[in-house]
């Protein structure tokens, strides 16, 4: 699939569809799993600062919720379709599923670039998103969070109209908040770090020490900026990231062969990702094309950007040396290039389990927020590298079992859970 025809949901189904064969999935759980259980679809009119309206367009899909409330976060990106979305409602719930949270799975968006929008007017569209959507969300049927360009302050902003409606306190209904307004300590880095406790797992059952260990990253927001902080503290080399430039509306790979340094670079980077190009190449850093941190001499690849990013036609650039590919971000690798990870023996972390870190804390974010009683950031921390360790030998394991692609040994773990929970219920 090139990158005109991607569909990520064609994608995900295609996922869902091997291993309900693989597991000899019945019927009524293929029909009811492999599409979301509910859509909404609205228009949001907001007032813009010159006096005009402008009308975006904006989607919640649940996918599952038969583990528990829906949960996901509402994306912004200009680039917004119903099928990205509907895809990453289902990989919700595998990844609720597969971390063994008491959540199901659901996605959001809005139609819209937040670095065209003043913060007046980012306010006014995510209270906007809420008053359409304030009779089918909430902390009992569906949480929503932040995700790709939203952030704790969106995430306030909508509780509030949330609440506001409501009239009451629901701090339960929203996570990602700020800390101190009912956030989890931890929840920023949560999804970076999430990604590195589980490759620090992969590389021990690889038997390769992290500290001699290189990488290449793909990406410059939180899950990256987070993951590439945590692995450089556990001692790895990252030698690239490769990040969108918002005004050459074009990647960039920036490279340091000595190592990058990341607390350098965040500080030259805007809340976006981007990184101020000139500043970077006076400190030294190699320029190089969007797609080089793919060729790179390294043993680890993180792709934590976007969907479709490594596929079949830009999968030979891969170097020879990776022998590990963990990834941040939601379906990063297309169907055809999972077969070519799965010939040339890389050790895959799949999206849905590598950055299940964000939900899980989320989960441990509603928990805090509904006893009203926060825990310090080492024990959220911790009970998250519990959570993640944990369910990386549970996929792990069962991979080594039934020799297994790590991708269909996450699936088979999460489909089965939430079969059993469809059932259980009495839907089919
Ligand atoms: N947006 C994150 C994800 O894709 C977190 C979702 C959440 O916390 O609900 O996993």
């Amino acid at each position: 699939m090139t990158q005109e025809n991607y569909n990520a949901y064609q994608t995900a189904q295609k996922q869902f569809d091997d291993v309900a064969d693989l597991v000899n999935l019945n019927q009524s759980a293929r029909e009811i799993l492999r599409e979301p259980s509910r859509e909404f679809h609205f228009t949001i009119p907001v007032k813009m600062d010159d006096g005009t309206t402008k009308v975006f367009k904006g989607y919640r899909i649940q996918h599952n919720d038969a583990r528990g409330p829906a949960k996901g976060g509402i994306r912004f990106d200009p680039n917004e379709t119903v099928d990205t979305i509907r895809a990453l409602s289902m990989w919700m719930t595998w990844k609720t599923a597969v971390v063994d949270i008491p959540l199901g799975g659901g996605k959001g968006g809005i139609v819209c670039d937040p670095r065209t929008l003043s913060d007046a007017e980012q306010e006014r569209l995510c209270r906007g998103y809420i008053r359409q959507l304030v009779k089918n969300i909430g902390e009992l049927n569906d949480v929503p969070a932040p995700d790709v360009m939203s952030n704790a302050q969106h995430m306030l902003w909508m509780l509030d109209e949330y609440e506001t409606i409501k009239g009451a306190r629901y701090p339960g209904a929203i996570t990602g908040k700020p800390v101190g307004m009912g956030g989890s300590l931890g929840r920023t880095e949560a999804t970076g770090y999430g990604v590195i406790y589980t490759l620090r797992e992969a590389l021990k059952t690889l038997n390769i020490d992290i500290t001699e260990t290189t990488a290449s990253i793909q990406g410059f927001g939180n899950v990256a900026e987070y993951a590439a902080r945590l692995y450089s503290a556990m001692g790895g080399k990252i030698l690239t990231i490769s990040t969108w430039d918002n005004q050459d509306k074009k990647a960039y790979t920036y490279r340091n062969p000595n190592g990058i340094d990341v607390d350098q670079l965040v500080l030259i980077k805007d809340k976006f990702g981007t990184i101020d190009k000139e500043k970077a190449v006076s400190m030294g850093y190699e320029l190089l094309d969007g797609d080089a941190w793919l060729e790179q001499e390294v043993d680890i690849l993180l792709p934590a950007a976007l969907e479709n990013q490594i596929t079949a036609e830009k999968f030979p650039l891969i170097n020879q040396s990776v022998k590990v590919i963990c990834e941040g971000a939601n379906g990063p690798t297309s169907t055809e290039a999972d077969q070519l990870i799965k010939d040339r023996g890389i050790y895959l972390v799949p999206d849905f389990l590598c950055n299940a870190g964000g939900v899980t804390c989320s989960y441990f974010e509603q928990v805090q927020s509904n006893m009203n009683y926060f825990w310090d950031k080492e024990e959220v921390l911790d009970k998250l590298d519990t959570k993640m360790t944990a369910a990386f030998h549970a996929v792990h394991e069962l991979a080594e079992e039934k020799q297994l692609y790590m991708r269909d040994a996450a699936y088979v773990i999460a489909i089965d859970r939430v079969a059993n929970a469809v059932k259980q219920r009495g839907w089919i």
